[in-house]
C-alpha cells in the first residue's frame, strides 16, 4: 500500500464512505493517516468491575452475560445487558443500536470504557465505548489513551480507527524515516513512522505531544519547501523584461487626483524595479485598509501596458471586480487603455484587443484570451490559492508574467520570511494624509434605540449614509438561505424604523445585475441605508458612507471588523462604526474594546493573538491564509526550526 493510493482502495471503503472521506479531505491513503484526532479520551485505568465507582473514568473486561433489545417508556430502543468478571456484574446500556444483540451476543469477551453513572441502585455503563477482545489483538477502543475524531461527515471514530489500524498494519515500509539522523537527533524530534502511530494510538499524553509536534513539523517543513521550489522554479524563467517610461509614469502620477503617501512612492519604486528584472516579479504587497493598493497597482499595470503587453486584475468577488473595473476606468480616463470585465462565462462584448482583463476566478477559464500577459495582479489573496495563480501564469505562452499579489490581512514578520519564502515583501504603512480617524462606538443593547434614532438625524441633517452589516448565521465560508433570510428579517425591521429613509438589501445570493444596481444606487446616494450580509467585507469604496453598523459583532473576529469599519472613513467627513451585540461576556467586551482604541490593523491582528491563544491567529486562520492541518501558524518556534532544516535540505 502506498501513501499517494485512493482510500478507495481499503476493505470496506465503497463508493460511499469514499465520498464521506472526501468531504474531510480525505482522499489518499497519506490524507487518511494524517487525519488526526482532535481530542483524547483517557481509558487507560483498567478495573475489576467490583471496584467501579460512579464517576470515573475507567474501563472493564469481561463476559457478556446477557443483551436484548427493550423499549423505554419514552419509546426509545434501548438495548440493555450485563458484563461479568470474576468479581461481580455490571449494567451496560446503549440505545438505538439493535443489531448490536448480534455482534456482541451473550458470551462474547468485550472491553468497556467508560464513565459509570447509577442505575437502579447500582453502578452502570451508558453508551460506552466498547470492543471485542481477541486473543493476541491489542485493544483499540478501549483500556487505553483513545483517540477522538471529529465526526462531522457521518464517520464514527471507531470506523476510522478500525480503517486507520488497517492501513497502518498494511503500508510496508512507506512510512520510513525521511529525515536525515543528525537532525532528528538536533531537533529531538520523533520518528516518522512512530509519530503517525502515536498520533493515532498513543500509549500516554507525552506520546501523542511528541508526536503532534512531529507532524505538524513536517506540514510546515513541507509548505516551506514548496515556497523554496517555487522559487527556484522562478529564478529559472525567462519573463519580459519592461522598461519604465519615465515620462508617461509621472504625467499619470502627476494627474491623479491626490498626492501618493511616501509609502507608495517607495512600493512603487520597488515593483518598477522588479519589471525591470529579467526573471519574473512575484510580490506580495502587504498594507492595511485604506492604504491606496489599487492605484499602486494601476501604476504597474501602466507599465506593462506601455511595454505593449496585457495586464490580469483577479479579485475575490463580482462586487470587488466591478468596483475595480470602475476605478481603473477613471484612473485610465485620458489615455487609451482598453480594459475589459470578466465575472461570469459571458463576456459582454467584443473589444477587440485587450489591455487589461479585470475580473473574479472566472479568469481562470478565460485564458485562451490572453495573447501576451506580462502582468498578474491578484487582489486580497488569502481568498486564492498558489494553485490558482498558477493557472493564470501558466496560461502565458512563452515568458512567464510578473506577478503582484495584494493583501490587507497583516501577516507576522516570521511567517512572511519562512513561509512565504517565495515572495518579496513590500509594506505600505501609511495611511493617506487628510482622513479623519473613525470614531468607534461599543453600543450595549439598551442603547439600540438611541443609535438609531442618532443615525436617523445624520441621515437628514448631513445626508449621511449608512451600512448596516449582519453576521452569517452559521460558521460556513460561503453565503446560505438562511443567512439570507435572516438578512432580509433585519432588513424587514429596520424599513420600519427607518420607514422616513430608502433601504436596499445586498447578499450574497442575488444575482450579479441586481447586486450591481444596489451598489450603484448606494454610490448614487438613492438609498440611504444598505443592509448587507458581510460580502461588502473587502475593499468596497463608496466614499460618501461614513456609518458603519455592525450587528451582532461579537460573531466576527477583529481582523475582519476593522475590513468592515474600512468601509467608512473613505472621504474627508467624520466616520463612525457602531458595533452592536448582545453577548456582554468579559472576553466579548475586551476584544470589542479594542477596536474603539485602536485604528491599526497590524496592532489588532496582535492583540488577537494574545486574546485568542495559540491556533486561531485570526486574519491568517480565519482568512485561510492557507489552512494548517496539524500545525498552528503561532507557533513560531516550530516556523523558525522547519525553515533552518528546509535551508539545510534544499
Ligand atoms: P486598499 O488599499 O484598501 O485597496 P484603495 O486602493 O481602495 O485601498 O484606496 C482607498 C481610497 O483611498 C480610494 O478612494 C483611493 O482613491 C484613495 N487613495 C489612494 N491613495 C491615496 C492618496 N495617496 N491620497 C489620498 N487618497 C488616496
Ligand atoms: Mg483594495
Amino acid at each position: 500500500m502506498k501513501l499517494t493510493d485512493s482510500v478507495s482502495i481499503l476493505p470496506f471503503v465503497g463508493p460511499n464512505y469514499e465520498g464521506k472521506l472526501a468531504r474531510l479531505d480525505v482522499l489518499t491513503i497519506e490524507d487518511l493517516l494524517l487525519h488526526i484526532p482532535n481530542r483524547y479520551l483517557d481509558f487507560s485505568k483498567v478495573t475489576d468491575i467490583s471496584n467501579v465507582k460512579i464517576g470515573e473514568i475507567i474501563t472493564i473486561v469481561g463476559n457478556i452475560s446477557s443483551l436484548k433489545n427493550q423499549i423505554t417508556k419514552s419509546g426509545k430502543r434501548m438495548q440493555i445487558g450485563q458484563v461479568e468478571d470474576s468479581t461481580g456484574k455490571i449494567t451496560i446500556a446503549w440505545f438505538n443500536q439493535p443489531f448490536l444483540i448480534y455482534t456482541i451476543p451473550a458470551g462474547t469477551k468485550i472491553a468497556v470504557s467508560g464513565e459509570a453513572s447509577w442505575f437502579a441502585g447500582k453502578p452502570a455503563f451508558f453508551s460506552p465505548q466498547f470492543e471485542k477482545i481477541e486473543e493476541g489483538k491489542d485493544t483499540l477502543h478501549t483500556g487505553r489513551l483513545v483517540g477522538i475524531y471529529s465526526e462531522t461527515a457521518g464517520l464514527s471514530s471507531k470506523w476510522l480507527k478500525s480503517r486507520i489500524k488497517y492501513t497502518l498494519d498494511n503500508i510496508e515500509n512507506n512510512l520510513d524515516e525521511f529525515l536525515p539522523k543528525e537532525i532528528i537527533k538536533k531537533y529531538l524530534l520523533v520518528d516518522y513512522k512512530k509519530a503517525i502511530f502515536d498520533i493515532h494510538f498513543p500509549e500516554t499524553v507525552n506520546s501523542y505531544v511528541k508526536a503532534k509536534e512531529r507532524l505538524a513539523f513536517n506540514e510546515l517543513l513541507n509548505l516551506q519547501l514548496e515556497a523554496k521550489r517555487r522559487k527556484q522554479i522562478l529564478q529559472k524563467k525567462k519573463t519580459n523584461k519592461l522598461t519604465v517610461d519615465k515620462k508617461e509614469v509621472d504625467d499619470f502620477i502627476k494627474n491623479l487626483p491626490f498626492k501618493l503617501t511616501n509609502s507608495q512612492t517607495k512600493v512603487v519604486d520597488e515593483i518598477l524595479t522588479d519589471l525591470t528584472n529579467d526573471i519574473p516579479m512575484n510580490r506580495l504587497l502587504q498594507g492595511d485598509v485604506g492604504s491606496g493598493k489599487t492605484v499602486v497597482s494601476a501604476i504597474a499595470a501602466l507599465v506593462t501596458i506601455l511595454n505593449g503587453l496585457q495586464v490580469v486584475l483577479m479579485a475575490p468577488t463580482q462586487i470587488l471586480a466591478n468596483q475595480h473595473y470602475e476605478t481603473i476606468n477613471s484612473l485610465f480616463n485620458n489615455l487609451k487603455i482598453r480594459i475589459a470585465l470578466i465575472t461570469g462565462t459571458k463576456i459582454k462584448k467584443d473589444i477587440g484587443r485587450v489591455d487589461i482583463f479585470i475580473g473574479t476566478h472566472a479568469l481562470l477559464t478565460k485564458t485562451k484570451l490572453f495573447e501576451k500577459l506580462g502582468l498578474i495582479v491578484i487582489d486580497e489573496q488569502h481568498k486564492f490559492g498558489v494553485k490558482q495563480t498558477e493557472i493564470l501564469t501558466k496560461s502565458s505562452k512563452n515568458k512567464s508574467p510578473h506577478i503582484l499579489t495584494m493583501t490587507a490581512t497583516p501577516i507576522p514578520r516570521t511567517i512572511a520570511l519562512n513561509m512565504l519564502s517565495d515572495m518579496d515583501l513590500s509594506t505600505l504603512n501609511e495611511i493617506p494624509i487628510g482622513r479623519i480617524p473613525i470614531k468607534t462606538w461599543l453600543v450595549p443593547n439598551e442603547k439600540r434605540k438611541n443609535a438609531y434614532d442618532w443615525i436617523g438625524s445624520q441621515i437628514k441633517e448631513f445626508g449621511s449614509q449608512a451600512f448596516v452589516v449582519c453576521p452569517l448565521v452559521e460558521d460556513s465560508e460561503k453565503e446560505t438561505m438562511k443567512d439570507v433570510k435572516a438578512v432580509k428579517s433585519t432588513f424587514i425591521e429596520l424599513e420600519h424604523i427607518f420607514s422616513k429613509f430608502k433601504l436596499g438589501l445586498l447578499h450574497g445570493k442575488l444575482k450579479e445585475s441586481e447586486k450591481n444596481k444596489i451598489l450603484d444606487d448606494f454610490k448614487k446616494k438613492k438609498l440611504n441605508i444598505l443592509v448587507t450580509t458581510p460580502v461588502v467585507e473587502v475593499g468596497i469604496d463608496v466614499p460618501n458612507a461614513t456609518i458603519m453598523l455592525i450587528e451582532a459583532s461579537d460573531r466576527f473576529g477583529l481582523a475582519q471588523l476593522h475590513q468592515l469599519r474600512g468601509r467608512v472613513g473613505r472621504g474627508d467627513k467624520q466616520s463612525y462604526c457602531l458595533l452592536f451585540t448582545e453577548n456582554e461576556s468579559e472576553r466579548v467586551s475586551q476584544r470589542l474594546t479594542a477596536l474603539t482604541t485602536t485604528s491599526s490593523g497590524f496592532e489588532l491582528a496582535e492583540l488577537d493573538l494574545s486574546l485568542r491563544g495559540p491556533g486561531e491567529v485570526l486574519g491568517i486562520k480565519q482568512h485561510g491564509f492557507g489552512n494548517l492541518k496539524i500545525a498552528s501558524w503561532s507557533d513560531t518556534k516550530l516556523i523558525r526550526i522547519s525553515s533552518e532544516v528546509a535551508n539545510k535540505l534544499i
